[in-house]
């Protein structure tokens, strides 16, 4: 669930986990015991753990510190781990 912050009158600020469909619009602040509203911002998305969200992490990351490769993948690779040992398989023609 994402979560959303409530300010009350005095100014204390308290996060809560609400569901996207909630009409819950104020809560009791739990330190002065006044109305505290919801505030228009971004809900916290990225903290769902979802792959989502794992994704455009990633992507942020690669962009300043991307995964360093030294070598072709795949590369000498192909010929060396035989798929069939049946002999009449070698007689096969081959691409
Ligand atoms: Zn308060």
């Amino acid at each position: 669930m994402p979560l959303y912050e409530f300010r009350c009158e005095s100014g204390h600020v308290r996060e809560r986990a609400l569901s996207m469909h909630s009409e819950e619009r104020s809560i009791v602040c739990p330190e002065c015991g006044g109305e505290s509203s919801r505030l228009i911002s971004a809900p916290g998305l990225s903290r769902l753990g979802s792959a989502r969200a794992r994704a455009i992490g990633a992507a942020e990351a690669s962009a300043h510190a991307p995964a360093v490769v030294d070598r072709v993948p795949g590369a000498g690779s192909r010929r060396s781990a035989p798929v069939t040992r049946d002999p009449r398989h070698a007689k096969l023609p081959r691409p």
